[in-house]
């Protein structure tokens, strides 16, 4: 079966590109690079010892998209491909709507020339807004705080209304909760470009000395320490999820939580870092930051039932994964 991968030069793109060579899936990138980088596909094919092809292109080129469609007779798409940093997205609204939704409305207008029936699409737990009560169901209301998740949502919408003219489409919408952690082998990882505004990604380099302080934004939530509670999951259950969404006999319009089901806190997070990678990592309160809520963690039963869905590693293995990318990476 041959899969396109769209953004599989990404975080999550990368180690789902992983587990489907395993599982010998033959695969296509196209990435345009934005926000990774190529070494990635020698660090894929040193971790599996398979080739994928590569092209670097952007989603919004509809020309260039048909011609690698007519070339590649895909069986099924994975999409990742997105831009994803929501404070950019408050300041530059436009790039956030024009990359995320033009990518994606071209890459459905290639899937229907191209008789491509399958799609596989990465959504966001921050289609939820601020939830009613918790854990989040997949029928919980819809709402946004910001471009960035305005564009997940809309493109939800975009696939309903394709999928209600096409039925017999089989389109998976998975919502992600909080990935982290990093493949076992060191090599593959979060590298956001910048200064993070992710927690791990920011643990790990003030664990490294590569900035001074953890600013834990707010100490009065509604939460067991006062700090906010997310649901953190490991970038490699996230990908298993992807393969098992791919072999999900059970066709049409499904979605999907991918979380873990438990919430864990600020400070549970970073005094677990501190634990299992023997480091100090500086800390001080500061404000809450604009638009953050209380909690957020899945109810990922449908999953579980659905798909056969289930976590395999715990909130140690991430924080150890996540710091051995880091020192194995030491540019970070
Ligand atoms: P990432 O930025 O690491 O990967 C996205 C990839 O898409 C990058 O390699 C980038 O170069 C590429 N890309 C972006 N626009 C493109 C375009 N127009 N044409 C071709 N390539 C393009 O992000 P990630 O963390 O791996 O996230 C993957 C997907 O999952 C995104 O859609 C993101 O919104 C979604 N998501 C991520 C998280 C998270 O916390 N990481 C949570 C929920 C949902
Ligand atoms: N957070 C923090 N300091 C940081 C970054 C994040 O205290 O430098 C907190 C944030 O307020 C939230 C949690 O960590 O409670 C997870 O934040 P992240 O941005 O990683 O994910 P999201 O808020 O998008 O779920």
């Amino acid at each position: 079966m041959k899969i396109l991968v769209t953004g599989g030069c990404g975080y999550i793109g990368s180690h789902t590109v992983v587990k489907l060579l395993e599982e010998k899936f033959e695969v296509v990138i196209i990435d345009n690079l934005v926000n990774s980088k190529r070494e990635v596909l020698e660090k894929i094919k040193k971790i599996t010892g398979s080739d994928v092809t590569f092209y670097q292109e952007d989603l919004c080129n509809l020309d260039a998209l048909k011609n690698i469609f007519k070339k590649e007779k895909f069986d099924a798409v994975i999409h990742f491909a997105g831009l994803k940093a929501v404070g950019e997205s408050v300041q530059i609204p436009l790039k956030y709507y024009q990359n995320n939704l033009i990518s994606t409305m071209n890459l459905l207008s290639c899937m229907q020339e191209y008789g491509v029936k399958k799609l596989v699409f990465s959504s966001s737990a921050t289609v939820y807004g601020n939830p009613k009560s918790l854990p989040i169901k997949e029928d919980f209301p819809l709402q946004t705080t910001n471009p960035y998740g305005t564009t997940k949502l809309m493109i939800e919408q975009i696939l309903k209304d394709v999928y209600q003219a096409n039925p017999d489409l089989d389109i998976t919408i998975l919502r992600y909760f909080n990935p982290i952690g990093a493949h076992k082998s060191g090599l593959l990882g979060e590298d956001p470009n910048g200064i993070p505004n992710n927690l791990m990604p920011y643990v790990v380099r003030v664990a490294m000395g590569t900035l001074p302080v953890l600013s834990i934004f707010g100490s009065d939530y509604n939460t067991i320490d006062g700090t906010g509670v997310r649901d953190y999951i490991h970038v490699l259950d996230l990908a298993k999820g992807h393969l098992l969404a791919l072999k999900n006999p059970k066709s049409g319009l499904k979605i999907y939580n991918l979380g873990t089901g438990k919430g864990t806190s600020v400070l549970e997070l970073v005094n677990m870092f501190e634990k299992v990678n023997q480091v100090k990592v500086n800390k001080k309160f500061t404000a809450r930051r604009d638009g953050d809520i209380d909690a957020c963690y899945a109810s990922n039963e449908k999953a579980m039932k659905e798909l056969g869905f289930k976590c395999e590693y715990t909130l140690e293995d991430m924080c150890k994964d996540s710091y051995n990318y880091a020192k194995n990476n030491i540019n970070l």
